[in-house]
């Protein structure tokens, strides 16, 4: 028999939070983001998922490649542009919008002499300091970006640091304004919206968005997916494979971390760090077994974890387990170890069977 733990991504689900963006943006059109595997759920599930955004968007030129060869048609934007020259060369043959973000990458551009027309993205550095020229640079590179033969569409983008936050020093406000200045004059499409913007933003700013997280039914930052009307794209499955009858005063696990306070039995899960459950989830974490809630007791081990059983007197070897799903919030498991759900999914370790659903 295999080893019970599997991971089953939800393609009706994708589908559903996409709609939901949707009705968010009123009208823009939309990067689905499908960067690090689609967030883990497997890039072509998210082809499939995505099927009606107007183009998706990711940072890894092999995922660009494969997508092509499996058919999407659609733009594909790759959010940090090229590495090297060899990208540039295969955006041009696979018609991959790049984003240009630093000196380096428009002298590359400026070089490759492309011979058919291809879109770009400028990249404009609002105050993050991570990608992007600094507004006073934005006119030069616009105009050497204007200069290249065969360049279709032009689009500016720039990324919020504190997109849920109206309060931050650095607010999407003051980050608009910025944008707005560098580009003053210049009629451009514009991207900004990521998915918390998308989510709490009114209206939602810009003519192309880019929502990620929240396609895969997780919030990008207060509250958990299931209360902001998403639906959780990715369940993590497995079984109990023992069960100990532990005496109070005894430990479990490495460590000894926990230690019952009572006679009372306790389950081991198949499904630990190596597969991409977080070590550092501490004694109380949520886990369902048999669909009621229990809690973590013990450490997390590289292949196993271990529950509390007290509450669900039933179970027994073979019961069902949910680590994180449609049951159990993939943000709520990720809050209680001091992480968050982006940080879960993209774990998610290869050898993991992953099962499709709703295609
Ligand atoms: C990852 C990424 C996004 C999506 O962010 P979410 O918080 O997952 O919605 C949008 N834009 C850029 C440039 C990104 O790198």
């Amino acid at each position: 028999m295999p080893r019970p733990l599997s991971a089953t991504i939800h393609v009706d689900a994708m589908r559903s939070n996409l709609a939901l963006a949707r009705r968010r943006a009123q009208g823009q059109r939309i990067w689905a983001v499908v960067k690090a595997n689609a967030y883990g759920h497997g890039l072509l599930n998210a082809m499939q998922g995505f099927a009606e955004a107007d183009g998706l968007a990711l940072i890894e030129f092999d995922g660009a490649a494969k997508l092509r060869q499996s058919g999407w048609q659609a733009p594909i934007l790759m959010l940090e542009g090229a590495f090297d020259e060899q990208d540039v060369d295969q955006a041009m043959r696979q018609q991959l919008s790049l984003v240009v973000h630093h000196e380096e990458q428009l002298r590359m551009l400026e070089l490759a002499r492309p011979s058919q027309s291809f879109s770009l993205c400028l990249k404009v550095n609002t105050g993050m300091n991570r990608l992007g020229f600094r507004p006073q640079d934005v006119p030069s590179a616009l105009a050497r970006l204007r200069a290249l033969p065969h360049l279709d569409e032009l689009v500016c983008v720039t990324h919020y640091a504190n997109a849920d936050d109206a309060e931050a020093s650095l607010s999407p406000r003051s980050q608009d304004e910025c944008f707005k200045q560098a580009l003053s004059e210049q009629d451009l499409p514009s991207s900004l919206a990521n998915s918390a913007a998308t989510l709490w933003q009114n209206p939602v700013p810009g003519d192309w968005i880019r929502p990620g997280i929240m396609l895969y039914g997780a919030s990008p930052g207060a509250g958990f997916g299931p209360q902001l009307g998403l639906q959780p794209a990715m369940s993590l499955h497995s079984r109990l494979i023992a069960i100990q009858q532990v005496k109070a005063g005894e430990a479990v696990g490495y460590g000894s971390r926990f230690v019952a306070s009572q006679d009372m039995r306790v389950g081991v899960i198949a499904c630990g760090y190596a597969d991409g459950y977080p070590r550092s989830a501490p004694d109380g974490t949520p886990i369902l077994v048999d669909g009621i809630r229990c809690t973590m007791a013990g450490r997390v081990s590289m292949d196993m974890i271990t529950v509390d059983l007290s509450p669900v007197s039933q179970a027994r070897v073979g019961s069902a387990v949910e680590l994180w799903g449609k049951h159990l919030s993939i943000d709520e498991v990720a809050q209680a170890a001091g992480t968050i759900g982006y940080e879960l999914m993209c774990a998610l370790a290869p050898r993991v069977p992953m099962h499709v659903d709703g295609l």
